[in-house]
């Protein structure tokens, strides 16, 4: 059990406006922290500025005011966190659990292990950089783990890091702290009992649990919404142009993302007033509805 009381949290990356997979994954962890009267914390994942788009870190703060969402304390921002997670790379590597990669992501990919269309790290500087090479990264060496869990939406989970992940990255070429690590860090520095959020990251959530047990972090419990999808299958995001979210079409979009998430509006709902749609999420949001689905089809309005 978490050691703490409820406590959700949305974690948007800055990469550009929050569009209708964004909002689904607002609203199921907003009404979820609510119905459970827990806290609901927001968090901007700038940790990667190559990937930033000036600007929308406040564009991404406006577009869930005016659809309605209230936070509570502080926005983190993780491009101001940089100290905390060195000191989570210090403690790993105390406890020998790192070590140092001169592979590039071309060679990873080169090698001929593959699970689920990712490619598994071959362990080649396991034991050491190879003469004549130049450390790259930082990866943390994943020793026989498998990590199960059950997803409160998505069911039983398992995962055999070793063979489907393999060691990964913490640290990168570009000096960066990877996502994997920085995520970790905030959950626990942000007392995060409960991550709700797209299952388009449910891949992530093996790594994430087993840097949670090395740093001697709490597992938090997890529900992995479906996420939206265009008709090519692929997810909605910036890279597949996907429609920002407009605040002339809060409401419908709200009704729509309510519905996507399986909670089965009445139609005339699309029609009422914002206060009014907010009042019949709360009462009737349940996550028992949610579909147990990784993905599905974005509606029209999206
Ligand atoms: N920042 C991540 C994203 O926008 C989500 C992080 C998380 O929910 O763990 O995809």
């Amino acid at each position: 059990m978490y050691p703490y009381p409820y406590r959700g949290r949305f974690a948007p990356t800055p990469s550009g406006p929050l569009h209708f997979g964004s909002l689904v994954a607002a609203l199921g962890s907003f009404l979820e922290a609510r119905r459970r009267n827990g806290q609901w914390l927001l968090r901007i994942d700038d940790l990667d500025p190559p990937r930033e788009l000036a600007g929308a870190a406040d564009c991404i703060l406006s577009a869930l005011e005016a659809f309605g969402f209230e936070w509570d304390g502080a926005v983190m921002y993780q491009s101001k966190r940089g100290e905390a997670y060195q000191q989570a790379i210090e403690r790993l590597d105390a406890r020998g659990a790192l070590f140092r990669c001169a592979c590039t992501r071309k060679e990873v990919a080169d090698s001929s292990l593959v699970f689920d269309g990712e490619h598994v790290y071959p362990g080649t500087c396991r034991q050491g950089v190879p003469p004549g090479r130049v450390a790259r990264t930082t990866r943390v060496r994943v020793t026989d783990a498998i990590i199960e869990f059950v997803d409160a939406i998505q069911g039983n989970v398992r995962q055999d890091l070793a063979h489907e992940v393999g060691d990964f990255v913490v640290a990168r070429a570009d000096g960066l702290h990877a996502y994997q690590l920085a995520v970790v860090v905030d959950d626990a520095e942000q007392g995060i009992s409960d991550i709700v959020r797209g299952a388009d990251l449910l891949g992530c959530t093996g790594r994430q649990i087993f840097l949670q047990q090395l740093l001697g972090s709490p597992t938090p419990r997890y529900a992995h919404l479906p996420a939206a999808v265009n008709h090519q299958g692929e997810k909605l995001s910036k890279q597949t142009l996907a429609r920002p979210l407009e605040a002339s079409r809060a409401m419908p979009l709200l009704v729509a993302a309510l519905s996507f998430l399986g909670q089965q509006p009445p139609p005339e709902l699309a029609r009422a007033a914002m206060r009014d749609i907010w009042r019949w999420a709360r009462e009737n949001w349940t996550l028992d509805k949610v579909p147990c689905r990784r993905s599905l089809p974005a509606p029209a309005i999206a």
